[in-house]
């Protein structure tokens, strides 16, 4: 059982509790979860602020840029005043400012340089908010050996992209990866639509969020794809692949 939410608490985040799905159990489990999110870019951020303000109580950020001007257009957690400084900690000032139960963690370093295996066994579920096949693939197989939880997003001009990982009872990244080739495009040379990439990142955080409550269903064995341009959210079936390089027999 999860620990008692103090009083002050407890009315903070009435109106999510009101809800019968979530209930006091629901905010209690959101405030023992500790989430990990990688990369705090625009995805980052985004998620980073939602499952902050929503109650998580541990939130680890990794992540090893510095805030520039063409960050602030879609990365909302920056202002001008922290261009120059890392991302990581100028992330930790701001959700410290928002939500100061949240124990924040900032690793600034690439996730390449960490014992990532290590690092995403601590969590209970990982955001995958980089934007290179390199780091989803090394996430996704570290999230498979280890057994938790990863949804993954992807934003870039008008479109995004998001994947759940469940252990044990889905398809991984890689199974998705058999099947598709991941263009290696970034947001620097195609360009990204704000609005896009933020709605991509909340919609992370609410994954997480349900995958810690239990609230709702959770797509598995699925892609969502978000077109901006014609408002359309669709849902492609993703079997688990056999010969999966990660999760197959
Ligand atoms: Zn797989």
């Amino acid at each position: 059982m999860p620990k008692p939410l103090s009083h002050t608490d407890a009315m903070r985040f009435n109106r999510q509790i009101v809800l019968p799905q979530i209930d006091l159990e629901g905010q209690e489990r959101l405030a023992e979860s500790r989430i990990l999110v990688i990369g705090v870019g625009g995805l980052g951020s985004a998620a980073a602020n939602s499952l902050c303000a929503s109650g998580v109580g541990n939130l680890t950020l990794v992540d090893n840029d510095t805030v520039e001007a063409t960050n602030l257009p879609r990365q909302t957690l920056f202002d001008e005043t922290q261009i120059g400084e890392g991302k990581v900690i100028a992330a930790k000032q701001r959700l410290e400012a928002i939500n100061q139960a949240c124990a924040i963690t900032a690793l600034s370093t690439s996730i390449h340089a960490q014992d990532i295996n290590a690092l995403i066994a601590q969590h209970d579920v990982v955001l995958d908010c980089t934007d290179n096949t390199d780091s989803r693939d090394a996430i996704n197989k570290a999230c498979v050996e280890q057994g938790v939880a990863l949804v993954s997003g992807a934003a870039i001009r008008f479109e995004g992209q998001l994947f759940v990982y469940k252990p044990r009872a889905s398809a991984c990244y890689a199974c998705l990866r058999t099947l598709f080739d991941a263009p290696e495009l970034s947001c620097t040379e195609a360009g990204i639509f704000s609005p896009v990439v933020n709605i991509i990142g909340i919609y992370q955080a609410m994954l997480a969020m349900q995958l810690i409550m239990e609230v709702g269903e959770v797509p598995l064995n699925a892609l969502l794809t978000f077109d901006g341009l014609g408002h359309q959210w669709q849902r492609w079936s993703l079997p688990k692949q056999p010969n999966c390089p990660v999760c197959g027999e």
